[in-house]
């Protein structure tokens, strides 16, 4: 952070780089305007909070914060689409959705000063690794009602970069737009990032000769092996970004250059970590659910939002300066946790395992089957091209070696398969990891 950068109105230090306790000030004075504010304005959130029998003025400590209602998924498909909106729509001049693959989507909307603090938070965050407005910022996210896209676009105007809102697809003109614009900043997630990488081999485009530098990822789980391979092969840091559009969107939290943790925006988002089963909160440092408050949204505030992520909160500060405290990149969601044999298993710890083993492609797939009424997992995971043409290798003896490392790691035993180079769906947004055969 240079001191002879011109002030920007994202970029206050004295905000991000502020003591504990002034951090803490701020969201304790954010969070009583927010319970106030969504009392008055939300007969849904009036009738919660009464409810929970919390008076929005005795609102004195952060930790009074565990006596509000939590705000779950259901509340918003129960009130589908606007019923939690706090402002009129004559106010609301922009909705997001999330995918809603299980029943209503769940709309969000943005008043004018929401959009502008969304673009803020992530121009801050931007700011902070180094992106300026010389950048050339492509968007791969997806433009649409999911907010990857539009998220970026505003954060890197907001910055004064040249934003090329390219959206997800069309991988072969992706690069030729990287190469031909002189792309240095890519928004994207991990799993289309790893195939453009994939195509631009195939073309023979060497990312050396191209100009990113810095990627902002995420949208979806990605492990540490998985950013070490996207490194190598795109030849840029690659940043983790997370966000989700019922808190804001991208934007809520972001690593720094120390690639260790996601400062979050804590002036305009309370971060706890509570029990998924007990709603319980948790000692800072404890693995758990994560559960966001919004300190500042207009249109759509959320007090306690129950994420369904898995994270932990760091204790100690980061050498960045920063001192916004640190999440854990959330490892995947309460409801994509696979309970098979009794064994508690998340996708990226399988991901985990295979990206650390030679010879693999980062291109893997979980299945699920039912065998005698059993529920059996088995993994899909593609091998290099050198060892499939080749047969430079036992592939049987292979798998069982892979079968034997997940085991030590996971406790479970994972059919593995090995498969072909290239034989595995792509994904051009966020990726399915997991296949699920069982009511076949
Ligand atoms: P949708 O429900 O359509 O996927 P969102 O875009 O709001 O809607 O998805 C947000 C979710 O995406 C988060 O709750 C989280 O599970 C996941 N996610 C977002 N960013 C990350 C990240 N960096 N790491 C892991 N998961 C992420
Ligand atoms: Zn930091």
């Amino acid at each position: 952070m240079s001191s002879q950068t011109a002030k920007k109105d994202f970029w206050d230090p004295e905000v991000s780089t502020a003591s504990r306790d002034k951090i803490i000030s701020i969201q304790l004075n954010n969070l009583k305007d927010t319970v106030r504010y969504c009392y008055d304005n939300n007969a849904i959130y009036r009738k919660k909070i009464d409810d929970a029998g919390v008076n929005p003025e005795k609102i004195n400590d952060i930790s009074d914060i565990n006596k509000l209602p939590f705000t779950t998924k259901d509340d918003l498909r129960d009130n589908y689409p606007f019923g939690l909106f706090c402002t009129p729509l004559s106010q609301v001049i922009r909705v997001h959705a999330s995918s809603g693959t299980t029943g209503n989507p769940t709309v969000v909307g943005y008043t004018r000063q929401d959009m502008d603090i969304w673009a803020s938070c992530l121009a801050r965050a931007m700011y902070d690794v180094g992106v300026r407005k010389d950048d050339i910022v492509q968007v791969s996210h997806t433009f649409s009602l999911f907010t990857g896209g539009f998220g970026f676009q505003i954060a890197a105007e907001k910055l004064g970069a040249l934003v090329i809102p390219i959206s997800g697809g069309n991988t072969e003109r992706q690069l030729k737009i990287m190469a031909d614009f002189k792309s240095t900043v890519l928004a994207n997630t991990p799993s289309y990032t790893l195939y453009i990488a994939e195509v631009a081999a195939k073309l023979g485009i060497d990312f050396s000769k191209l100009h990113l530098r810095l990627g902002f990822l995420g949208a979806e789980p990605w492990t540490e092996p998985m950013r070490v391979e996207i490194e190598k092969r795109l030849h840029m840091k690659a940043l983790n970004s997370y966000g989700l559009s019922e808190v804001m969107g991208p934007g809520v939290s972001c690593e720094c250059l120390v690639q260790d943790g996601l400062h979050i925006n804590e002036d305009h988002f309370l971060a706890e970590i509570v029990d998924p089963d007990s709603g319980k909160s948790l000692p800072t440092g404890s693995k758990g659910e994560l559960v966001f408050t919004t300190l500042t949204k207009k249109a759509f505030p959320v007090i306690r939002y129950r994420t369904k992520d898995i994270s932990y909160l760091y204790k100690d500060g980061c050498p960045c300066g920063k001192t916004f405290i640190k999440m854990a990149k959330p490892m995947g969601r309460t409801d994509d946790m696979l309970i098979i044999k009794g064994v508690n298993v998340f996708p990226s710890q399988i991901e985990e395992v295979l990206m650390k083993i030679k010879d693999l492609e980062p291109h893997y797939l979980i299945v699920l089957v039912k065998e005698n009424f059993m529920d059996q997992i088995g993994v899909w995971v593609e091998v290099s091209e050198d060892i499939f043409h080749e047969k430079l290798m036992d592939l049987e003896f292979f798998e069982k070696s892979i079968e034997d490392k997940l085991y030590s790691a996971i406790g479970l035993h994972i059919k593995v398969s090995l498969k072909e180079p290239k034989s595995i769906a792509r994904s051009e947004g966020k990726a399915k990891r997991v296949w699920d055969r069982r009511q076949e």
